[in-house]
């Protein structure tokens, strides 16, 4: 396959936690530093393609017929929270089996592991990993939001949250599916082992950031779609694409912030994305740095260097945003958030302050939103949201300056 047509393919699926940007940076650095595992960093992207050829729209809300499966399912299952184990299968095979969230039950190629952490640990440690992450993004949303996630998928009812984790077979240097994807035609979380990454369960961000997605699916336009009151969700590509990668970027950090009680924004190492995730390589390397995009990692073993140099600057790149990798416009999001955090300090924690206004701000994104569109739909809810001063809607205002959105 060709360039452009896996760029294509980017820009029509949604959601997987690293981007084609990363993996070709890091191609380039196996092809110099260590060619014998070149043959391995051509197959990490085709699992990035396999998927996103198949899910082409997995950026929009899920479907009538997925909902309707899922209210069954919930009628003999009634835990909030399930996780699945895919063995040793192969990916295509796990592929097949997911229209259809039945086939699950009966599949020899996967087991389920019930409970997870809370009643009854697993003995693969994954497994719990994947249980409690979901456990941890739940009650964010509950709790911060009053946003019940289970209800958000189910509708007028509450489903299980289930997730997949092996998938794409058991992780190391030599196997391991290196991503993780919220799919929304089957409405279920997906964690590979990884290869070049630890097992992608091993760090909350990333399942936070991608049951995010299925969050900014459901909400993300409810207001303006106003005949049917349904969502619209926000496209993958351009200055959308980016708005939305952002958008679950944002809820990681806010998620982790929260869960670890950690009060202060004046810390960057707070509003670091996969931070621990490479495989024998640097913990202090993370997949992406909010407040400095660039500074993620560099002359990482296997995958180079941090791609995101440069992006946090809106002039840098928005002539050429159609062909931009979502994890690459992204930055510009991301650093407005951790600035408007800092800027927002005294009013209190990051969930208590832009985390407020992004949530706020969702269901008036239209699908295919822009940047400066996006922060005049942020000024209004700051607004809304703190009357009593211009202060607050002031420093939002101050941080999209910072990455040149506003002038
Ligand atoms: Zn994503």
């Amino acid at each position: 396959m060709g360039n452009k047509s896996v760029t294509q393919s980017v820009s029509q699926g949604g959601g997987v936690f690293i981007g084609l940007s990363t993996f070709e940076n890091a191609k380039k650095h196996l092809e110099t530093n260590h060619p014998q595992l070149t043959e391995k960093i051509e197959q990490c992207k085709d699992h990035i393609f396999d998927i996103l050829s198949r899910q082409r729209f997995r950026s929009q809300p899920i479907n009538h017929a997925t909902r309707q499966l899922l209210v069954n399912f919930s009628q003999t299952n009634p835990e909030k929270n399930i996780v699945y184990s895919a063995n040793n299968s192969q990916l295509s095979i796990i592929m097949e089996n997911f229209p259809h969230l039945k086939i699950f039950e009966n599949s020899s190629n996967l087991s389920r592991e019930t409970t997870g952490v809370k009643s009854s640990p697993s003995a693969d440690s994954v497994v719990n990993q994947a249980y409690e992450i979901t456990d941890i993004t739940r009650i964010f949303y509950q709790s911060v939001h009053s946003i019940n996630l289970n209800q958000l998928l189910g509708g007028s009812r509450e489903v299980p949250l289930l997730s997949m984790v092996h998938f794409g077979g058991k992780g190391g240097m030599r196997a391991g599916y290196d991503n993780a994807f919220w799919s929304p035609n089957d409405a279920v979380m997906v964690y590979g082992d990884g290869c070049f990454f630890n097992p992608l369960v091993s760090e909350p961000t990333v399942g936070t950031h991608e049951i995010s997605h299925m969050v900014t699916q459901q909400i993300a336009g409810t207001l303006i779609d106003g005949h049917n009151g349904q969502a619209t969700g926000i496209d993958y590509t351009g200055d959308a694409g980016g708005i939305n990668e952002a958008n679950s970027d944002q809820a990681a950090v806010a998620a982790l912030q929260m869960s670890k009680h950690a009060n202060d924004p004046s810390d960057d190492k707070l509003f670091r994305i996969g931070q621990g995730l490479f495989r024998d390589d640097n913990t202090e390397f993370a997949l992406r740095d909010m407040g400095n995009p660039g500074n993620g990692y560099k002359g990482a073993k296997y995958l180079g260097n941090d791609p995101q140099e440069g992006y946090g600057d809106y002039t840098f790149w928005n002539e050429k945003s159609n062909g931009v990798d979502p994890h690459l416009a992204s930055a510009v999001g991301n650093k407005w958030y951790r600035r408007a955090a800092l800027y927002l300090k005294d009013f209190g924690p990051t969930w208590e302050t832009v985390e407020k206004v992004r949530i706020a701000a969702l269901p008036l994104c239209h699908s295919n939103i822009t940047y400066p569109e996006y922060a005049a739909i942020t000024e209004q809810v700051a607004k809304r949201l703190h009357p009593e001063t211009d202060q607050f809607w002031q420093r939002i205002n101050d941080a999209w300056k910072d990455v040149k959105v506003l002038t």
